[in-house]
């Protein structure tokens, strides 16, 4: 016999939603990070990526973006339903049923998969740091460093072919590996796989990134690029000292106005100086999301509030476990 033979009245609300970025642009009913307006805070065009005076971003609007994906949900052709995504890059969803439900300011920019973002594309795609001993295709293509880059910072190489410039990057691999052996960490950080970047070293897992970019890199490319040499990678080393600042920030267990703007101030210099040093490169979604951050740090807390490390860890399970592709 049950206690509540009559049911029982559960009341719920559903506020954030938190996924990576394709999952949450797909749920809250945007456009794809490929989208023109690839943003679900603002709408700046894909093709102004690279303006990171934020003053400047069209604010996204509550009632402009129910009217649209009310005209997607009525929208009787596919040719209709396109348009309008193409066009206002708005879809439908289920949940603006919820008429407290705001899809802006509740599609929460997923902290783990943004520092995984972070790190991965400064550590591979702009310092070229790489533990294959051979350089990729992608990344001699990703990699452009500019002329007056090059006399200044390794003038004696500029002249080289672009295999050996690339080669004397991925040396540094040699060294954090050295340094890796050498530090002692807190029990309760996992250090890197040694191997990290090669084949045999596996997948990084989002946590790995986050300490290979703020802890090993440290230790290494401040020991190597401010002491080992003449001090021409000080400008390289400055730059990448700001997003870790940034990315310290943004991990702390708790947050602030103030420290919500510190984070914000990081990662603009970030991004400044990354422009400076490498005027070619254009920014990824992921560099462009981390500036809306600051905001999401003052109305959600901090990021462990909201952490999905434990939801990735069933992920893993599950495809780490054998089936024969039948369910049940
Ligand atoms: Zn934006």
């Amino acid at each position: 016999m049950t206690l509540t033979p009559l049911g029982r009245v559960v009341r719920g609300i559903l506020i954030p939603i938190v996924c990576n970025v394709v999952g949450a642009h797909h749920v809250s009913g945007f456009g794809s990070h490929s989208h023109k307006l690839f943003c679900t805070q603002c709408l700046l065009l894909k093709s102004d990526i690279n303006n990171i005076d934020m003053a400047t971003w069209p604010k996204r609007n509550l009632q402009e973006h129910r009217l649209r994906a009310q005209e997607y949900h009525k929208a009787t052709s596919d040719e209709e339903r396109d348009h309008i995504v193409n066009t206002y890059g708005v879809r439908s969803t289920a949940l603006l049923r919820l008429p407290y439900w705001n899809p802006i300011a509740h599609t929460v920019i997923n902290g783990m998969h943004l520092c995984e973002g972070l790190a991965e594309t400064h550590v591979r795609g702009v310092l070229g740091i790489e533990g294959d001993a051979k350089p990729k295709a992608t990344l001699k293509s990703k990699f452009k460093p500019p002329a007056a880059l090059l006399r200044s910072l390794w003038d004696g190489i500029r002249k080289a072919p672009e295999n050996l410039l690339l080669s004397i990057l991925y040396s540094i691999m040699e060294e954090v590996r050295i340094d890796i052996q050498r530090s002692i960490l807190p029990t309760w950080i996992q250090p890197a796989p040694l191997a990290w970047g090669t084949p045999s070293g596996g997948k990084l897992s989002a946590d790995h990134w986050k300490v290979i970019c703020t802890i090993h890199l440290v230790v290494t490319l401040i020991r190597v690029w401010a002491y080992g040499n003449d001090g021409t990678k000080l400008p390289l080393l400055q730059n990448f000292l700001h997003l870790v600042r940034a990315l310290q920030i943004l991990n702390l267990w708790s947050t602030s106005k103030q420290l919500s703007e510190a984070y914000t101030s990081e990662m603009l210099q970030y991004l400044a100086t990354l422009q400076e040093l490498f005027p070619n490169w254009e920014f990824v979604p992921n560099q462009h999301y981390s500036l809306h951050m600051g905001e999401f740090l003052q109305t959600m807390g901090p990021l462990h509030a909201r952490d999905t490390s434990a939801f990735e860890r069933v992920n893993h399970e599950l495809q780490d476990t054998t089936t024969n592709r039948r369910i049940g």
